[in-house]
């Protein structure tokens, strides 16, 4: 099977957003095996639309659009789908009854745009949207396959995983068995690196990195005729990647950083308190977006003054002038304040520039400092990032986190 993928948009025409969409799709593609040879990027214009499909359908058996099924009137592409195949727009009461819900559930009135996301090409499939309210739909006719996803990746991508893929193993020989791995620590280039000639020979099951949020995924994908081989197939893989990887693989499939964490503090009985400088309270947000790590996770302070590190951590204030905020000493000293004053078993800070101001030759912007105050002891980690202000505190938070982890993993269970 042949496919080209079709994003709709002026904004991405204008430069305004990333085609991240194009880039999902082709990369679930080439692990499906089907084949992609061209992508389209085309504004929300009546005529060229028109002229997309009937290029692409000349080179593809199959079109994926992503994009312009919303409600307004410049939304076009499955009004043109349906002008392709000469089919009229029909009603779908189930999806209008869902697109009602979704406004009466957020107390907003439906407007007549939003009627229109339930209209469909007849005869179509349609694809419900369980994260918004533009549902997709997949057409068929004499062999060609149009599929319409909606444009924000957060609806795009569970629609696609839920429904797309299934519709298209249909077309394939047996069936896959995918696994994944979550990896922090390394960059995705270093990944690949490592893995260099596992994915270059990679045929069944095939490798393929993705770098997301700071961390990366190594998703396996084996094709087979039953559940069980294709495990076989996945597991020697596995196994010879965590050799490689070892400590920086921190989970399989559906998980996070943070629920990996909350697991290993509530196995090993532990609680943490953390002080956070230029992370301003990130990484207790990532933790908090876990449910059940109010057992574990007793108090987050944000210290970004001087004198909050005094007054809030104990923090000396001849260690502030001698050493300076970001200093190995300071984050030392926040360490054992937070964790000895909120009286838990870890403590953990972090202090850092995260510019673009602040920064001096002996002290750069995206020098940070990391502590962890355990059983008595304080450890203390020097880091070093580049780019801009937000991606710094990203990448730190997802440092202290995985270094955190790496910690919990070394220690004893706690009997108390
Ligand atoms: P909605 O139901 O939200 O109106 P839609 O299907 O009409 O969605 P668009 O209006 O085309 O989609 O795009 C909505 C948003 O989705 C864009 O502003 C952008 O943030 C995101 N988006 C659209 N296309 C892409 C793409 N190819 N890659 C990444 N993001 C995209």
């Amino acid at each position: 099977m042949k496919a080209e993928i079709i994003a709709v948009g002026t904004e991405l025409l204008l430069g305004e957003i990333i085609n991240t969409n194009g880039q999902y799709i082709a990369k679930r593609l080439a692990e499906l095996g089907i084949f992609v040879y061209y992508q389209t990027v085309v504004g929300d214009n009546p005529s060229r639309l028109r002229e997309t499909y009937v290029q692409g359908f000349q080179r593809a058996d199959l079109l994926i659009t992503t994009g312009g099924l919303g409600p307004t009137q410049d939304d076009l592409t499955k009004e043109m789908a349906a002008e392709y195949f000469q089919k009229k727009l029909v009603l779908d009461i189930s999806s209008l009854e869902r697109i009602s819900d979704y406004f009466k559930g957020r107390g907003l009135p439906l407007t007549e745009g939003n009627k229109k996301q339930a209209l469909f090409p007849e005869g179509s499939q349609i694809l419900p949207n369980d994260h918004g309210t533009a549902p997709g739909c997949i057409l068929e006719k004499e062999g060609k396959i149009l599929i319409l996803l909606p444009g924000p990746p957060s609806e795009m991508i569970p629609m696609f995983e839920h429904y797309v893929v299934p519709y298209l193993q249909g077309f394939q020989e047996g069936i896959l068995i995918s696994k994944i791995l979550h990896i922090t620590g390394l960059g995705e280039s270093h990944v690949e690196d490592q893995l260099q000639d596992l994915i270059k020979k990679q045929t069944n099951p095939t490798i393929a990195p993705y770098a997301k949020q700071g961390e990366v995924r190594l998703r396996i994908t084996a094709r087979s005729s039953t559940e069980q081989e294709g495990l076989l197939l996945i597991q020697p893989v596995e196994k010879e990647i965590r050799k490689r990887l070892g400590i920086h693989i921190y989970g399989t499939d559906e998980t996070t950083l943070e629920q990996e964490i909350v697991r290993l503090l509530l196995e090993k009985n532990k609680t943490l308190s953390i002080a956070e400088s230029c992370t301003g309270g990130m990484i207790c947000s990532r933790l908090v977006n876990y449910p059940g790590v109010s057992e574990v996770l007793l108090e987050g302070a944000v210290t970004y003054s001087n004198e909050a590190k005094m007054s809030r951590l104990g923090v000396a204030k001849e260690t502030l002038k001698q050493y300076g905020a970001v200093s190995e000493e300071t984050a030392q000293e926040m360490a054992i304040g937070i964790g000895r004053t909120a009286q838990t078993d870890i403590g953990l800070s972090v202090t850092g520039i995260a510019g673009p101001g602040g920064g001096s030759k002996e002290k750069p912007v995206g020098l940070v400092y990391v502590g962890i105050f355990y059983n008595g002891k304080v450890e203390v980690k020097k880091l070093q990032f580049s780019g801009k202000r937000q991606k710094i505190r990203e990448r730190v938070t997802v440092e202290a986190l995985d270094w955190l982890r790496q910690k919990l993993l070394q220690m004893e269970v706690d009997e108390k």
